[in-house]
């Protein structure tokens, strides 16, 4: 059985900044080009803003030119779930973290191969671990990811 991840929303409103709030609890969703992982900055491992869980790799983002950052395929099948989203009188699938079950975005069936799939997520839902060593560039500029808090 997979741990379930379990804070109480007022835990979460105080870890979390009101518009991830809104997206993870209340399946908000951030307006198109607005969210800091648009475009693929560097590589790494996207995270749950959540609870911390591995969710997506750089390895499988690519543009789509939605607007929000888009993934081919999840880092590992069981690590992110989906659930039919009828909402909108439109067939989405909404997909959510295994873990903690924060909202994360849609997946759509018009993603390039080898899957066909596009998981169109939010960023204020991810947190991009930067690749600890990555193989033949140690270019780790001035990152401003080291949020120290
Ligand atoms: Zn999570």
């Amino acid at each position: 059985m997979a741990k379930k991840v379990e804070k109480s929303r007022q835990e979460l409103a105080a870890h979390l900044t009101p518009e991830q709030f809104h997206v993870t609890q209340e399946h908000g969703t951030e307006r198109p080009f607005s969210g800091q992982y648009v475009h693929k900055t560097a590589d790494g491992t996207y995270t749950c803003v959540v609870c911390g869980a591995p969710l997506f790799s750089s390895d499988t983002q690519f543009d789509s030119g939605s607007g929000w950052p888009s993934f081919w395929a999840p880092l590992d099948e069981g690590q992110v779930e989906t659930e039919s989203d009828t909402s909108w009188l439109m067939r989405r699938t909404e997909v959510h973290c295994a873990s903690c079950g924060a909202h994360l975005g849609h997946v759509f069936e018009d993603g390039p191969r080898p899957t066909g799939l596009r998981y169109c997520i939010n960023s204020v839902a991810l947190k991009l671990e930067p690749a600890a060593e990555a193989s033949g560039e140690q270019s780790t500029s001035d990152d401003e990811a080291k949020a120290s808090s």
